[in-house]
């Protein structure tokens, strides 16, 4: 037969209890074997007076305890209560008691009885939650989290804080839905719902919207939570304010920009003339040695012009030296315009050129140079102080035994250009 007692024993074992009465006639205690195992006794000890009992109960406690007692014995209103007491061997222990006033008239006896449990546990577990759920709400990382459809559902005060988003107003969206705007970078909105559709977690750094509309940088660590079932039960999401970072980065990119644009520039001015934006002297030097060297690598044809203006003083006298200046660009212009992409045309002094034609044997160098001499000998230079007729004298060299480097082809070409001075200019040497 099943007795009562059974059922009681498995019920203690299960909530970890014990239970205890007074007889109030004669003021004596029982406790059940549980009770005496809670205070650290052995189950046979003599169970205590009820003086005794609540002498374990902690110095701060016992008072309160005693009091709510003796309230339960004179108004018969249920007992219940926390406190500590302190074990035989000195552990202090939280307990929960609970307790009933009980007569039967039949004996004219009076009980309170009460069960006897033991909630350390329970009560470190509080204090946990109490010290993680402080942690949550005076960190500075944003703490959200969503359920299982990616709505949120919590945030903490540094969400509500940076966001400017109340917890009751964010609760129910989608972060990206409420947070993120027109300049967030649109690969890494693709790249978070692909993860958060395929139940993954990701980190990013994504910009953010206030409900005021400002701009804010967070990097977020984001990592799906699941059910014993395995089944998807949100998304936690730590999130990291890295506007004032993200800000410096952006000015040292700045920065870092504008100094190569003048490294750039400063290389340009180096390499190139103001006037005629063609390569200067020492810039056309090192591409005529580069070309040589591939002339001679490849046994390669390659032909050099040396160009002066004819009787270009006179230009400036009669016109002034702006309008002389209007002609060395127009005619850099022109000469450029006729080239291949290969040639080089250089400004190699005041209204001398040179022009390198690699790939181009000593007959095409020359034709190359009667083109350009009768292009600008038959179509006048137009500038501010009307059209200018100009002539050139051009002499021709080509890679050979006889000028076997950039300084011997120059010469050669020079020796060329003085013969077309002296034979009358507006001419091919
Ligand atoms: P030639 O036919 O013998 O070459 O006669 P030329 O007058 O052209 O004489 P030369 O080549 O010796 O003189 C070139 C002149 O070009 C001298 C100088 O005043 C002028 N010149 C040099 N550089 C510049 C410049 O940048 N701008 C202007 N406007 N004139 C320049
Ligand atoms: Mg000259
Ligand atoms: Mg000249």
């Amino acid at each position: 037969m099943l007795q009562n007692e059974d059922i009681l024993r498995l019920s203690h074992k299960v909530a970890q209890s014990g239970h205890w009465y007074i007889r109030l006639n004669d003021n004596t205690l029982f406790w059940s074997e549980e009770v005496f195992l809670l205070h650290g006794m052995s189950p046979n000890a003599i169970p205590p007076t009820v003086d005794n009992a609540l002498s374990f109960y902690h110095p701060n406690d016992r008072d309160r305890v005693e009091a709510l007692i003796n309230e339960t014995i004179e108004t018969g209103k249920p007992l219940s209560f926390d406190a500590r007491i302190v074990r035989v061997d000195g552990d202090v222990r939280w307990v929960e008691t609970l307790g009933e006033l009980k007569s039967s008239p039949a004996s004219n006896t009076r009980y309170l009885f009460g069960i006897f449990r033991d909630i350390t546990e329970n009560q470190q577990q509080r204090m946990h939650n109490q010290r993680l759920a402080w942690v949550l709400e005076n960190t500075q990382e944003l703490i959200l989290m969503t359920d299982s459809n990616g709505r949120i559902n919590w945030a903490n005060s540094a969400f509500e804080t940076l966001s400017g988003y109340s917890l009751e107003e964010a609760r129910g969206h989608k972060p990206g839905d409420l947070l993120q705007g027109p300049e967030t970078d649109p690969q890494t909105i693709a790249y978070m719902r692909d993860c958060v559709a395929r139940q993954q977690g990701f980190s990013c750094e994504v910009l953010n919207y206030t409900k005021g509309g400002a701009h804010y940088w967070l990097r977020i660590s984001c990592q799906p939570e699941f059910d014993s079932d395995g089944k998807l039960y949100g998304f936690n999401s730590i999130q990291t304010d890295i506007t004032q970072s993200k800000q410096i980065r952006f000015d040292l990119e700045a920065e870092i920009n504008e100094r190569r644009r003048l490294e750039e520039q400063l290389r340009y001015l180096a390499t190139h003339d103001e006037l005629s934006t063609l390569p200067n002297r020492r810039h056309f030097l090192e591409q005529a040695e580069k070309e040589v060297e591939r002339a001679i690598r490849h046994g390669r044809p390659l032909s050099l012009l040396m160009i002066d203006m004819d009787h270009f003083k006179r230009i400036n006298d009669q016109y002034g030296h702006s309008t002389g200046d209007e002609v060395i660009q127009a005619f850099a212009e022109r000469c450029q315009g006729m080239l291949r992409k290969s040639d080089t045309a250089a400004r190699i002094g005041g209204e001398e050129f040179s022009v390198l034609l690699p790939e181009t044997g000593n007959d095409s160098g020359r034709q190359m140079a009667e083109r350009l001499r009768s292009l600008i000998a038959h179509e006048p230079i137009h500038t501010q102080a009307g059209p200018i007729h100009l002539t050139l004298s051009i002499g021709v060299s080509t890679y050979s035994k006889a000028s076997p480097s950039v300084e011997a082809m120059i010469q050669e070409a020079d020796r060329h250009l003085y013969e077309a001075k002296d034979n009358g200019r507006d001419q091919v040497v």
